[in-house]
């Protein structure tokens, strides 16, 4: 009886469901272009997703000095997973009129065949080539943010100048970093930053990228991490770069120590300053590190803050 129930379902018209859903519709392999692009008073500004990559944690890398389980309540709180995290690496492209100004470039192409250092690519794809970039402003030294600088040991923006802050050229390039904890890192600095050295301005805080873009020392994260205030038409933006890092475990818990973060306590008290002044001022951030367009809205909480993705607050 329930053998004969299951039979006729089998033979009949399910078969013919199957054939159509698998063999007419292939799915689609066209991807999503990977930028995303708004109208800041007269700037145009486009976030460029260079690629994500999955892995293991938040934990320890974030919350470091944390119990794996006050991470993972707090994760689950969030409806995220508490032992495997996707990070995604957002340069951005800010044409003012005048300059087309990159911020960032991406892992390069030692990441390509994983699935990341498409910078330039999708450059192309939202309406540029890598020749228009006229500056390239590197918030600060990791190998995820110098990456894409070269492409096979050339220039990989061949008509751009370069901005960047005085005080992380001058933390990478001295002598003691090219051995122990930060020899790889001063490693790509040195094929990476240093053949660019004569066609770069070195910043300090408060320093004009071009008018309408201001360096600000944001240190903690690296010694001469910064971020930059874009101003236009009455509207304000700020690049965090890599003030926070993860949207629920950096800005929820900014204290919370950071394995990426070269000093732990002063990257949380400068989290915690970038973040105040975001939040009191209610203006949009991009963060590098923040989940694809990487755009939101801080909202300060008792502890810490809300990354409030934007909708349509830029269209308008
Ligand atoms: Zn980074």
């Amino acid at each position: 009886m329930k053998l004969g129930v299951l039979g006729g379902f089998g033979l009949a018209a399910p078969r013919i469901m199957v054939r159509a859903a698998h063999a007419e519709v292939p799915m689609s392999e066209v991807e999503n272009p990977g930028f995303y692009r708004f109208k800041l008073g007269e700037f145009e500004v486009t976030s460029i997703l260079d690629g994500l990559r999955p892995g293991d944690g938040p934990h320890p890398t974030f919350g470091a000095d944390q119990s794996p389980e006050n991470v993972a309540e707090l994760l689950e709180q969030n409806f995220l997973p508490a032992g495997r995290f996707v990070n995604s690496f957002t340069p951005v492209l800010v044409n003012t009129g005048a300059e087309l100004i990159l911020f960032d470039t991406g892992l390069g192409a030692g990441a390509r065949e994983g699935g990341m250092g498409r910078l330039r690519a999708r450059i192309e794809a939202s309406g540029y080539g890598p020749d228009d970039v006229s500056v390239v402003v590197v918030t600060h030294f990791h190998g995820d943010h110098i990456g894409g600088l070269m492409e096979d040991g050339q220039p990989a923006f061949a008509n751009a100048r370069y901005v960047t802050g005085q005080a992380e050229y001058d933390f990478w390039t001295a002598e003691e970093r090219l051995s122990g904890a930060t020899e790889n890192a001063a490693r790509a600095v040195q094929a990476n930053v240093v053949p660019l050295a004569e066609k770069t301005t070195f910043i300090g805080d408060g320093d004009e990228v071009v008018t309408g873009v201001t360096g600000i020392l944001a240190a903690g994260h690296t010694p001469g991490h910064m971020i930059f205030r874009l101003e236009s038409g009455g509207r304000s933006l700020v690049l965090t770069a890599d003030t926070a890092n993860h949207y629920v475990a950096s800005l929820q818990r900014p204290d919370w120590h950071v394995a990426f973060d070269a000093d732990k306590e002063a990257a949380a008290a400068t989290r915690k300053q970038v973040f105040d002044m975001i939040a009191s001022e209610r203006i949009p951030f991009i963060g590098y590190h923040m989940p694809f367009p990487a755009v939101g809205y801080a909202e300060k909480l008792d502890v810490g803050y809300r990354f409030v993705p934007v909708s349509y607050q830029l269209m308008l």
